[in-house]
């Protein structure tokens, strides 16, 4: 059995910035509270390991808006995935000191969004349902309209000028195929691919896997472009592939039998995560046996 890690995979420089903020603002401010609205990035180990900082991340069936609202005083953060400018604005008003970790790559997106807005053009744009990331750039203006699948572009009516782009952790495949789709109905739009650079080469590297009987990708659920990981493997040739949050979740059904095993992660897992899972796997390989793995929380940075 061959086991082989994926490269590029694991943390980006997006998600490296956003922790080292959040610890920086603790070393900074000892003793003020710290809050995270919403997850930092989409791991839940790395918001437990926030825990240890003491920096709470605020999350639950709830919007930004109504979890701000449980804030009275001390450090809010925004994530990596980007902010409302209005949520920024009510923290401020609130009196709350504000870390923006938004990723540089997310506010360059927004950036293009607002400057073809000005220029008069409405704007098209494929994201995922309710993701972080797709909240915030539809809060800049009613001109935004969402693309989550074909059937969207049914409903936006045809007049305008038309601006065509995308949420920056979205697979190679879905984003050629809406602009496909977003094309025939609009002839004249401008298109612009927003795939950041970190999720093009780490699905690239995905797509370049032509040998891999099985591909294990080690990221959270609530991770898209962990998920989108599995789906391009899946898409292009690797004959099984499936997601996990940690080594504890590894099945032996997966591995009997198996050649060649390649493990991958999302843009937001620990590294520690995924060598663990390497290991495990190793192991199963040397002795034939599972064992059963116990996981902790590790380090992040
Ligand atoms: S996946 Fe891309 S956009 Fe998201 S945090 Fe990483 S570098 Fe930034």
């Amino acid at each position: 059995m061959e086991i082989k890690r994926v490269i590029p995979s694991g943390y980006c420089k997006g998600v490296v910035r956003a922790v080292m903020m959040a610890k920086q603002a603790r070393k900074d401010h000892p003793g003020e509270k710290i809050y995270v609205l919403g997850r930092i990035v989409h791991n839940r180990y790395v918001a437990e390991a926030l825990k240890l900082y003491d920096i709470e991340t605020l999350e639950g069936p709830f919007s930004k808006e109504e979890l701000l609202d449980q804030v009275d005083e001390g450090i809010i953060i925004f994530s990596a995935h980007g902010i409302s400018s209005a949520i920024k604005q009510k923290a401020l008003e609130k009196g709350l000191k504000v870390i923006d970790a938004s990723c540089e790559d997310v506010i360059a997106t927004q950036e293009l969004i607002r400057k073809k807005l000005g220029e008069g053009f409405k704007v098209l744009y494929i994201g995922k349902k309710n993701h972080p990331e797709a909240e915030a750039v539809l809060s800049i203006s009613k001109d935004i309209h969402p693309v989550y699948n074909s059937a969207d572009i049914e409903k936006i009516a045809p007049e305008g000028k038309v601006f065509v782009t995308n949420q920056t952790t979205m697979s190679l495949f879905e984003v050629r195929d809406l602009f496909a789709a977003i094309a025939e109905r609009f002839p004249e739009a401008e298109f612009e691919k927003e795939i950041c650079s970190a999720t093009t080469r780490r699905q690239q590297a995905v797509i370049d896997l032509k040998d891999a009987d099985l591909l294990i990708v080690v990221g959270d659920p609530g991770s898209n472009n962990s998920n989108k990981l599995r789906e391009i493997g899946l898409k292009n040739g690797v004959k099984e592939a499936f997601m996990i949050e940690d080594a504890s979740q590894l099945e032996e059904a997966w591995l009997k039998g198996k050649e060649k095993i390649y493990v991958t992660a999302g843009a937001s897992t620990p590294p520690y995560l995924t060598d663990q899972v390497i290991q495990t796997i190793k192991k199963y390989a040397e002795t034939g046996i599972l064992e059963k793995t116990t996981v902790e929380i590790g380090k992040i940075l």
